[in-house]
Parts: C-alpha cells; structure tokens; sequence
C-alpha cells in the first residue's frame, strides 16, 4: 500500500527547552492514519497533519469501548541515530489485543514501514536531552456509526507521536504503593492481557483513592480471592525474593509487558533464577519484614523500572531498601536504558534502528 503524504500548512518547531516537556501533553507535526471497511480491508494510509480527527457522535468506540493501543519508544543516541525497542513486539501485542477486542489485524511489516515513514519525516522531535525519547502511541478505534453492541464494521488505525523528558529527574526515587483490597482491575476471563482503554478506565477509581491516601500506585490483587500479586499501577511487577527474581505468571489478567520479557532476559543473563509464579500479598509482606524479599519494582515501557519503597495493605505498611532504590534495580535500569541509548552492546537484537 502506498502512503499518501499530505502537506503541512503550518508546522511547529518542537520545545526547545527539553526539560519542559510533560510526558503525553504535546505531539509533534504530523501522525499517521489507516482506515478499515468490512468488505474493502485496511486502505487509504495516510501521513497528515496532526489535529483532531471527526467522529459520528454514534461512532461506537464512544459508547462500547472498543479501543486498543500500544506504547513504545523511540530514543536518540550520542551519535544522532534514532533506536527503537522491540517495535515488533509492540506491534504483535497490538494484534493480540485487536483479536481479543473483535478488531481487524494489521500486518506487522506494513505497520513498521508506516512508522518508519512517520519517524523520519518527524526526527527532530526525538529529544537530544540525557533520558528523554519520542513516545509512539499506535491506536485503533471502532468508527462505525451504530448504536447496537457488536463489533464494527468500521475502524481508525493511527499513531501518534510525544516527546517525553526523562521521566527521573533527580534520580531513581522508590515509590509509595497502596495495595487495593476493596476493588480489582480485571477478573479471569476479561480482558486484563488486552491493552484497552477500558481497562484504563476501570482503574482509576482505586488509583484516585490511593492518590487521596498520599500513595504514588496502586497495586493491584488477583480479582478472585484478592490475594496474589497482580500488576502495579500500569506496570507489571518483579520482586527479588531469597535471591530469586519472582514475578505474576501470564494467566491472562496482566498485561505481557515488554520491560518485563526484556528484565527477565537479562536476569537470565546474570545468572538469576526466574519464577514467573503467584506471590500471595501475604508472603510479600512477611518477606519484607523477615528479610527474604530484598527489592521489588514495577516494569514498564515509561519508567523502564520504578523501584518499590513502601507497600502498604489494609493497616499494615512495610518498607524496603531505606528509601533507596535496590542493587539489582538500580542495574536493570543501567542495563536497558544502556541497550536503548546504545552504551551497551544489543546482544539479545531488541534495537531496530531508523
Ligand atoms: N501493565 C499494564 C497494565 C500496562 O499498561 C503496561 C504499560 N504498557 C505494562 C504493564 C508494562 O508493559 P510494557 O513493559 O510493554 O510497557
């Protein structure tokens, strides 16, 4: 499929001062779009100016939810190249998540191809600044005009594009988390390994609890008998536990998260065994008090890592590593972001370059 490149009328030059940009807040010139009827398949790929797009009001993503997405990154180098992390990845959950959703599949190499064209007409909106990236946030939406539950015959594909400044500014700073007793985020059977909107939105009543609390996350229970360790905040969470790297199996209620695959890989590497296993809330907590948990942090595409400083569940509240970030943390952020900015060398291939 060719890609029609519309002009742009107006074009903005992006923040010169890097350290203001707020992650998800400002895009750059121009965004890719691909539309879909049942019948015709994907067609009209388009590189257009940014700006808001029209919806019928009946557009059944507005009413039903059925929407997707994916988030990754696109990083600057000291010698001025643009690498991108496991787009492919992304891509292949994107069509795990279409499939669950009831959504048309796009083809990977196709999407790949489109994101290139939109990045290196884009380049200069990747940040120079230490720790900042270009944040790409492909999208799928249902268009069809319907009031009826079903899926539509009609889909928007498109990405975006945000540049982001590096989400630790003064260090690697371990956060407070609130683990939520009284409300879960998916249930067996739903759509938790889905990455949709809804599942976004479901989440937040118990995030604006914690906030209210004074926690930074939420940490989510296993939505039957809400004990085993789920995800945090929109992270998948990994604990160093008598040595071990200890992390949720994918049973279908979390998310498979890319940070996560990636750190176990290279916990792998170092030589830790790895347990993809459930961890009850209890065996955490007596693990931080009794010395057999030694560090825990969230994995995710923003943050890289985030380190766990304080969990607190219904009145008991324990803390970990004395207000610092752990050893193995501390490395697993130097090894990636290492890989991502290219000090350090790609061993395991996840780098596409420009
Ligand atoms: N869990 C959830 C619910 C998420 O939204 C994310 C962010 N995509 C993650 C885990 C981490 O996934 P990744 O490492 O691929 O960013």
């Amino acid at each position: 499929m060719h890609i029609e490149v519309l002009p742009l009328s107006q074009p903005r030059q992006p923040q010169q001062d890097e350290s203001k940009l707020v992650f998800g807040k400002s895009f750059t010139n121009r965004m890719f779009t691909l539309r879909f009827d049942r019948g015709q398949g994907w067609h009209t790929p388009r590189i257009e100016p940014y700006g808001p797009f029209s919806l019928d009001p009946a557009a059944l993503v507005l009413h039903y939810a059925q929407e997707i997405f994916e988030g990754l990154k696109a990083f600057r180098r000291s010698d001025g190249s643009i690498a991108l992390f496991r787009p492919r990845d992304n891509f292949a959950r994107f069509n795990r998540s279409a499939e669950r959703m009831c959504m048309p599949q796009l083809d990977i190499d196709f999407c790949m191809t489109a994101l290139r064209q939109l990045l290196e007409l884009e380049k200069e909106w990747v940040p120079h600044s230490h720790g900042t990236s270009l944040y790409i946030r492909p999208t799928m939406i249902a268009t069809e005009p319907v009031l009826g539950v079903k899926p539509a015959d009609q889909y928007l594909f498109y990405i975006i594009l945000s540049p982001v400044a590096a989400y630790y500014k003064g260090g690697v700073n371990p956060v407070r988390i609130w683990v939520s007793d009284d409300y879960v985020r998916v249930a067996p059977g739903g759509t938790g390994e889905a990455k949709t909107g809804g599942n976004y939105a479901s989440s937040l009543y118990a995030s604006a609890l914690a906030a209210q609390k004074g926690y930074d996350q939420v940490l989510w229970l296993d939505g039957v008998q809400r004990k085993y360790i789920e995800e945090v905040g929109s992270m998948n969470i990994c604990f160093v536990y008598d040595g071990k790297v200890v992390t949720s199996p994918l049973t279908g209620s979390i998310l498979d998260g890319i940070t996560r695959r990636s750190v176990l890989a290279l916990v792998r590497d170092m030589g830790y065994a790895v347990e993809e296993r459930a961890l009850s809330i209890d065996e955490v907590l007596d693990g931080a008090e009794n010395g057999r948990l030694q560090e825990a942090f969230g994995t995710g595409t923003a943050a890289v890592v985030s380190p766990v400083g304080e969990l607190t569940y219904r009145d008991r509240t324990v803390r970990l590593g004395q207000g610092q970030a752990g050893k193995l943390t501390m490395e697993l952020y130097d090894r990636l972001t290492g890989i991502q900015y290219g000090r350090l060398p790609d061993l395991h291939n996840w780098i596409e370059l420009l």
